[in-house]
């Protein structure tokens, strides 16, 4: 288990007992940054800590604050959530201590229980029967208090559970979002189109796909610089995104070419919605951000592939980048569709 020491003990006791040595509070933040000092992985946090131990002085509440500050905010989702593991993995091994306990606790409580019965039926007199009682209500007060504090164990877990799945979850976005375009990324195309293609088969409706590649962006580029280069990217983004219906996928497929899976989407209104896509694109005048100077046209070419009986997704992808290529052939800045057999075999 990710927290078991070479001894037996847990990393997690050792911090906390770490963290009481030194006076500092077990709050979540302070926990995180001792953690990282008890395992010694995280080089500038064992600096900070032992030059502060080293110099004499106390650790203040300022002082914890400010080196989980320095350490710990603004955290990529990953670290996060081996921080919020190992977290869980602490808060649980004290519930499973916390239980075993309870287990003894309430194996005691049932004997103090038993026994009583066993007094009281035997017509014991009055002041021993005040003894029983107290003795009775302490045992209670004690079991009642011991399940608070579980209770209020087994809420932190469920807190910090939530909080890693959430940020298992953004991690999850992360890997399939492109991170320029904000766009669904090769990965999430590649999974997604599986998963349509069985769905259009099972429910016998249509698929179509389209490739748009930008006309000559190596000259645009090469003339305008990476940067401006990107804005188009950008733009070209939520140009895809605002002619798409909420359950199209847009995805940039690479450096400057995007895919539009569409799902119930018969070839005729693919088809038209890329030629709505292109004559839009066309006819935008697009400015550079930092200068606003015009960047002149900047055209696509489309490529769009229907989904046929015994197609594989590699396969109506090739359809559709034939097609691509045909546009590109023909002169750019035009769309090919696969319906027309002639304009996509090379
Ligand atoms: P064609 O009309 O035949 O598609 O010509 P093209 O110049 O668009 O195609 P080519 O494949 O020769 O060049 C694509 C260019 O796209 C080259 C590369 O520098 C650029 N590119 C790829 N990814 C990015 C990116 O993330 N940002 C920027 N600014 N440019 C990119
Ligand atoms: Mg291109
Ligand atoms: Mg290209």
């Amino acid at each position: 288990m990710l927290m078991q020491g070479p001894g037996g003990d847990t990393i997690a006791q050792e911090t906390l007992d770490l963290m009481r040595l030194h006076g500092v509070p077990p709050s979540s933040a302070n926990y995180q940054v001792w953690l990282a000092y008890r395992l010694g992985r995280n080089q500038p946090v064992r600096e900070a800590v032992d030059a502060r131990i080293a110099s004499g002085e106390i650790f203040t509440a300022e002082f914890n604050a400010d080196l989980h500050d320095r350490f710990f905010t603004g955290l990529g989702s990953s670290a996060q959530i081996l921080l919020a593991g190992e977290r869980i993995a602490r808060d649980l091994g004290q519930v499973v201590s916390f239980l075993k306990l309870t287990e003894e606790k309430s194996g005691d409580y049932g004997r103090a229980l038993e026994s009583a019965a066993t007094d009281l039926s035997n017509a014991i007199g009055p002041d021993q029967i005040r003894q029983l009682v107290s003795g009775l209500a302490a045992a209670t007060l004690d079991m009642a208090n011991h399940n608070r504090h579980l209770n209020e164990q087994l809420q932190r877990s469920s807190h910090e559970i939530d909080s890693l799945r959430s940020s298992l979850e953004s991690v999850r976005m992360e890997s399939l979002t492109d991170s320029l375009t904000g766009l669904a990324n090769r990965r999430m195309f590649d999974e997604t189109l599986r998963l349509r293609i069985e769905e259009a088969r099972a429910q016998r409706t249509d698929l179509c796909l389209f490739l748009c590649d930008i006309d000559h962006f190596k000259r645009f580029n090469d003339t305008w610089g990476h940067h401006t280069g990107d804005q188009i990217l950008r733009f070209l983004a939520s140009a895809l995104q605002a002619h798409a219906r909420p359950d199209y996928l847009v995805a940039r497929y690479g450096g400057e070419e995007f895919a539009v899976i569409m799902p119930r989407a018969n070839a005729r209104l693919a088809a038209q919605t890329a030629e709505a896509l292109r004559a839009a694109i066309q006819t935008k005048r697009l400015r550079r951000r930092s200068t606003n100077e015009d960047l002149g046209q900047v055209t696509v070419s489309i490529g769009i592939a229907r989904l046929q009986p015994g197609d594989t997704a590699q396969g109506l992808v090739e359809r559709a980048d034939a097609c691509l290529y045909a546009s590109k052939r023909n002169g750019r800045n035009q769309v090919t569709t696969d319906a027309t057999p002639v304009l996509y075999v090379a």
